[in-house]
């Protein structure tokens, strides 16, 4: 089990390629691709509606290691069976003008 990561120009996930040009809102809660998303145009870890299921020290700018990013997008879920934890987020830096994604799958 790793964290995967990655860092772009342009929106990296399915979901911000879909959402966020189109977003007005810091942070609305969706269903997108059979999952419960949260997306918009950005608010911080600290005052996201799933805070307790975002790892904080894993939400960091993957291009200039600032913690100061806005999560453009958030999914977060457990397997119904096997209880495995999986989550896929994106955040957007305003220092370095970049996108970074991060995912996790428990297994
Ligand atoms: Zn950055």
């Amino acid at each position: 089990m790793s964290i995967d990561r990655s860092s772009s120009k342009t929106p990296i996930l399915n979901a911000t390629r879909e959402f966020y040009a189109k977003d007005t809102l810091p942070c609305i809660e969706d269903e997108y691709g059979f999952q419960t998303w949260y997306h918009g145009t950005g608010i911080s870890a600290s005052q996201h509606p799933d805070q307790r299921h975002i790892p904080e020290e894993e939400v960091y700018c993957n291009q200039c290691g600032s913690p100061e990013v806005l999560m453009i997008a958030w999914q977060w879920c457990v397997h119904p069976f096997s209880g495995d934890q999986y989550y896929d987020s994106e955040v957007w830096c305003p220092h370095c003008q970049s996108f970074s994604s991060f995912s996790y799958a428990e297994n």
